[in-house]
């Protein structure tokens, strides 16, 4: 039921009120923002059993820009130096056991959400990316975590690391709550 209400909102009334919330000005970032937290609560709300394939999805621009090594290809080239946040994410990704992958765009997200089968996902993302895969995946459960972009978008972009950790406590069934955090 929880589920069904969801995708009522997602797939019905989401598209509705952007449309008619566009009409009168309203910036598309706000609206895609209100996409992801008003899903991540009704994920919160509906998943109760823990999760046992979680599939942590980054964006390609978490990578510091000067690094060469190919992470897209394999998460686990990098040579964990710590100058960007994809080494705190593959310790997060073995202790957790999780899946870790870093997508270069929607069309490669979508072909490793088909690959991996997970249970539910937990992506990192800008507001775009992020509200279109949160309709693209769903009936699938997904906590979506915006990325911060000190530097503007798609370069050297950052995440909260305590984000991750708290949504993958959540979803593995060792969480509380988030403390009162906004999202995911
Ligand atoms: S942690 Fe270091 S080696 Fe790994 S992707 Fe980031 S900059 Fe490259």
């Amino acid at each position: 039921m929880n589920r069904l209400i969801r995708g009522v909102f997602v797939k019905g009334i989401y598209p509705l009120l952007y449309l008619a919330a566009r009409g009168i000005g309203v910036k598309r970032d706000r609206l895609q923002r209100m996409l992801i937290n008003t899903s991540n609560r009704l994920v919160r709300f509906e998943h109760k059993k823990p999760a046992r394939r979680i599939l942590l999805l980054l964006p390609h621009c978490l990578q510091r820009n000067e690094c060469n090594i190919r992470v897209t290809s394999n998460v686990f080239n990098c040579a964990r130096c710590g100058k960007c946040e994809i080494k705190n994410l593959i310790d997060l990704a073995e202790e957790f056991k999780l899946d870790l992958f870093v997508a270069t765009g929607g069309t490669l997200a979508r072909r490793i959400v088909v690959e991996t089968r997970p249970e539910a996902i937990i992506a990192v993302a800008c507001e775009r990316d992020l509200s279109s895969g949160i309709s693209d995946t769903y009936p699938l459960s997904i906590l979506g975590i915006l990325n911060e972009r000190p530097f503007g978008p798609c370069f050297n972009t950052r995440v909260d690391i305590s984000r991750v950790r708290e949504a993958l406590l959540f979803f593995t069934g060792n969480g509380t709550d988030n403390g009162g955090k906004p999202g995911p």
